[in-house]
């Protein structure tokens, strides 16, 4: 059984060529099932079962729909633009919480809406001569009403990395994280670098140490507001730590036996792991085996 990966399994079909149909958007918009998620702002509202709730699309609801596909039976779904000026909270507590309530699969539709209404909201404006853009291709793009310079919905690569060393693995915390919580390190990529390169560097700027033999693990989403985590190992070449503490208060290496531990909430475990969906916890229980 492999391990459930945070935000994956959406289960409806993207269904791109009805993006760029016209005809076919306002037959889907016009289908008698269609059904849009109700969101508050961009954080999902719990339906009655506690997964998402759904809809029936609003006629005098007059906010742009997004279309997010379409169930194995070709009923649409959407979901609509935040009406402007609403207040856009890219970490928000409430969700943090209620998301324990959601299927992986419904973690994983509600993630990729939140992340492309998020995306619509913060890009009314062309970044390439600051007039109004205008939503296109059935929400999945922006079209600037002056220039014609076309914007798409953005994902932003993370590296997110065990290094390993003699049988431990290096976990960190942040300043902000709660008492006793450590993860795995992670950084954003940067133009001009590989995924190896970006996880070399990240982990000598915040560690201090070397690292060679980067292999890949696996990803996944992070709709906070529009991440890609990128889950990775690596051999580190020496154990000694130089943490920079701009960015970690604190790191240690940990071996099996305490991973194990922590994954298993264990009192005595000298850290608390992460939470379900982050993929520092699969790479941990990953590594664990
Ligand atoms: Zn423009």
């Amino acid at each position: 059984m492999p391990l459930p990966l945070g935000f994956t399994g959406a289960w409806l079909d993207r269904a791109d060529p009805l993006r760029s149909d016209a005809a076919a958007f306002a037959a889907a918009a016009a289908h008698p099932g269609a059904r849009c998620l109700t969101l508050d702002g961009i954080d999902f509202v719990p339906g009655e079962g506690g997964g998402l709730r759904w809809e029936p699309l609003d006629p005098a609801d007059d906010r742009a729909l997004l279309l997010l596909g379409l169930d194995a039976r070709g009923t649409p779904h959407f979901v609509r633009e935040a009406a402007p000026g609403v207040r856009i909270d890219a970490r928000s507590r409430t969700v943090m919480r209620l998301l324990p309530l959601l299927s992986g699969e419904e973690a994983a539709l509600y993630g990729g809406a939140r992340s492309l209404v998020d995306w619509h909201a913060r890009h009314r404006f062309c970044a390439a001569c600051g007039s109004p853009t205008e939503l296109f291709r059935a929400g999945w793009g922006r079209r600037c009403g002056t220039c014609r310079a076309e914007h798409f919905p953005r994902v932003d690569p993370v590296v997110i990395m065990l290094a390993e060393h003699d049988g431990r693995v290096l976990v960190g915390r942040q300043g902000g994280f709660p008492p006793g919580f450590f993860s795995a390190l992670a950084g954003f990529v940067e133009p001009g670098e590989s995924l190896e390169e970006a996880v070399a560097r990240e982990l000598f700027e915040e560690a201090g140490i070397r690292v060679s033999n980067v292999t890949y693990v696996a990803s996944q989403p992070w709709p906070f507001p529009s991440s890609l985590m990128i889950g990775c190992r690596a051999v580190a070449l020496g154990a000694e730590l130089t943490l920079d503490t701009t960015e970690i208060e604190a790191a240690m290496w940990v071996d099996k036996a305490d991973v194990r531990a922590a994954l298993a909430g264990d009192i005595g475990a000298p850290f608390m792991a992460p939470p379900p969906l982050a993929i520092a916890r699969y790479l941990l229980e990953d590594w664990v085996g």
